[in-house]
């Protein structure tokens, strides 16, 4: 293989030599000291040691990173920033029509990077974050997906409308396009592949790692083919889904080469990226060495859930992939002899050393679902990078009492400390309003909805699936009202997208927007607003700054899930099910735990929803939940004894393991081998 020499000294000439239109374009943002306002030498010690023989590096393979540039190192741009990259704003649909007509939310925020979907991404990009902070010799390989994920627009009587996004990564602060082309042999000809760069930068700026997006908007491809990283996830057809998998897994091998990277680990995050495994295998003169290459490839999957495992009939296969491919696929990704089908989970499973479930429970589910390679499986849990989803409120909290937290920002295990503050008065008190001033910041956002600081307020934001159970807190929207009246009011804010193609989770979308219809009548008690286009920045917003954060999927379908760690930190309390990262905390008390229960066997079958049970819990614990919050806090008086002040501190104090830093040591002692 043409591995370049290790450079002994990568030199900025070096850096700036493979910048497509450099002296044009980017040569005032990427300067011998800086890089788009961050410091150079983070960008070239990294790149000198991906290119070096004797220092260990990953890389990661993901179909998208959510990387939130507009709430975390934000790079400047010297040039104007194309506008399309610049935020619009957002309309919101709630049970106060008047307001939904007449106003927006304007966000004054530039567009984040869209190459992400939901949680997958969002873990992805907090990955290569803590990647940065620990050190690590890492490089990330996704897509530059031209035209995002969607717009989601709501429509009255129509639901959600998707729309094609448009931005401009030419203009993007940090992203820069390389001269490097690589090229894949495909069924209907070659497909030309253009790398970008981006490089993340960990918390203090010292150090940094690459990331490698893949792109065929290229003149010299076909018109089709141009398309292909236009949208991501788009699944018109298999063709498509084969191709975006194919581009990722054989483009990111092509691209590392290109790159002369030297790689001791390869990390499939998802089975998307299996294909990878392919290109290994045929760039191989001798295939008898691929028993050894084997040892190089690791697995993450991400999903109990049976539809979430790409399948694909060998002979839809054939139609992009040339011969020596398929028979690759053939006899690595099948799940019996006899089968057509190339499984991609299968693939990853039978060819890495090693393979992780993404919570403990969903270790068991994994292994139970694959007894066949029970053994390969690990656990490592997911986690959130602490300083992308902390408010600054918190921080300064977590700043003023540095006598308990120490250097939480290099350690974010000292929160675990914040245990020997729970009698502590005035961090109790300060704890509280810390959140008040979170709770204030959303208020303003939103602020012709008129929300209320004293109101207890619970927030849902994810992506609409079926198993998430949506709409489960408007099951029975009479009993919601009642407790209103009995107990107090309460205010509900919603966001979350639905992929265009899923039309069960489309009719999600409109079953709540027909109940918060049905609570127009009901707005003096019950406030419910639902948010357009659920984001990264909404994401933080929403997890800081309500009370109550509901996290309801059916147990045992969420893997793990992450919304919630972003609250934990935050201090805002869990109402949730038992399932995915909250089985370990279960016994924390940070919050509430309600419904159906899931013990091992048998994991059952996501359509069996159990909305009826699950609604009567969540009602009753609604009420635990809305007295307790009314005690703690009313007219303005706080109750610094509440228990609801306890449940805070046990929330902050359990985010010390729920984060990215544990979670990438984990993979680097237990899975990246890199000693
Ligand atoms: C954190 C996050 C997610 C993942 O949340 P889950 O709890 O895993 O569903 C999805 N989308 C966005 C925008 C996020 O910020």
């Amino acid at each position: 293989m043409n591995a370049k020499k290790p450079s002994v000294d990568f030199t900025f000439d070096d850096l700036t030599s493979v910048i497509e239109n450099y002296s044009t374009q980017y040569s005032q943002d990427v300067t011998s000291t800086t890089y788009f306002g961050f410091p150079i030498e983070a960008v070239l010690q990294a790149e000198q040691r991906l290119l070096s023989l004797t220092s260990k590096s990953v890389a990661y393979f993901s179909m998208e990173y959510g990387l939130a540039p507009s709430i975390y190192n934000t790079f400047n741009l010297t040039r104007p920033m194309n506008v399309k990259n610049q935020y619009f704003t957002h309309e919101v649909f709630s049970n106060n029509w008047m307001c939904d007509y007449l106003f927006k939310v304007q966000i004054d925020k530039m567009l984040d990077i869209p190459i992400y979907g939901g949680g997958l991404g969002v873990l992805a990009g907090d990955t290569i974050k803590s990647a940065a902070d620990l050190g690590v010799s890492f490089v990330g390989i996704g897509i530059l997906w031209n035209k995002g994920y969607f717009k989601q627009n709501f429509w009255y009587k129509h639901g959600q409308v998707p729309e094609e996004l448009q931005w401009d990564p030419a203009s993007y602060p940090g992203l820069i396009p390389l001269k490097n082309i690589v090229t894949l042999d495909t069924k209907e000809g070659p497909l030309a592949l253009r790398l970008w760069k981006y490089y993340v930068y960990s918390y203090d700026k010292k150090t940094s790692c690459p990331l490698i997006l893949l792109d065929s908007n290229l003149p010299q491809n076909p018109p089709h083919f141009q398309k292909l990283t236009d949208q991501l996830y788009r699944s018109d057809n298999v063709w498509w889904k084969i191709f975006q998998r194919s581009l990722l897994g054989i483009g990111g091998m092509k691209a590392l080469r290109s790159l002369g990277y030297n790689i001791d680990c390869y990390h499939l995050n998802e089975g998307h990226a299996a294909c990878a495994l392919l290109e290994q295998y045929v760039s191989l003169e001798d295939k008898s060495k691929m028993e050894d290459f084997k040892n190089k490839f690791v697995f993450t999957c991400h999903t109990p859930v049976e539809a979430g495992h790409d399948r694909f009939n060998v002979a839809d296969m054939a139609k992009v992939l040339n011969q020596e491919y398929i028979e690759a696929a053939e006899k690595f990704g099948k799940a019996s002899a006899d089968s057509n089908q190339i499984n991609f989970t299968i693939m990853a499973l039978n060819n890495c050393h090693c393979a992780n479930a993404v919570a403990q429970k969903h270790g068991e589910v994994m292994r139970y679902q694959f007894p066949k390679y029970a053994d390969k499986i690990d656990a490592i849990t997911n986690g959130i990078h602490s300083h992308t989803w902390l408010s600054e409120s918190y921080a300064q909290l977590f700043d003023k009492y540095s006598k308990v937290t120490g250097d939480w920002r290099r350690e974010p295990e000292n929160l675990a400390q914040v245990k020997n503050l729970a009698d502590d008065d005035d961090f109790r008190r300060d704890i509280f309003l810390a959140h008040q001033a979170n709770k204030k910041n959303l208020i303003e956002t939103v602020n012709h909805w008129q929300l209320r600081d004293d109101v207890f307020t619970l927030g849902w934001a994810r992506r609409i699936a079926g198993y998430k159970r949506p709409a489960l807190i408007f099951h029975d929207i009479q009993a919601l009202i009642n407790l209103a009246h009995d107990i107090g009011p309460m205010q509900i804010i919603l966001a979350g997208k639905a992929h265009p193609n899923d039309n069960i989770g489309a009719a999600h979308i409109d079953d709540i927007l027909d109940h918060i219809d049905q609570l127009n009548d009901h707005k003096h008690l019950i406030k419910v607003l639902i948010l357009e286009n659920y984001d990264t920045f909404f994401g933080k917003l929403l997890t800081n700054s309500v009370d109550v954060w509901l996290n309801n999927p059916l147990p045992p379908f969420e893997a793990s899930g992450t919304s919630g760690m972003k609250a934990i930190i935050n201090g805002v309390v869990q109402m949730t099910t038992l399932d995915g990262w909250v089985v370990e905390a279960a016994k924390d008390d940070i919050g509430w735990i309600f419904g159906y229960e899931h013990s091992g066997g048998n994991i059952g079958t996501e359509s069996d929803l159990r909305l009826d049970e699950d609604s009567k819990a969540l009602v009753a614990t609604l009420k635990t939940a809305m007295t307790l919050y009314y005690q703690t806090f009313k007219s303005g008086q706080l109750n610094i004894k509440s228990q609801w002040i306890d449940k805070m501190i046990h929330c902050v104090q359990r985010s010390a393991f729920f984060n990215t830093q544990r979670m990438v040591k984990e993979y680097r002692d237990k899975m990246w081998q890199l000693k």
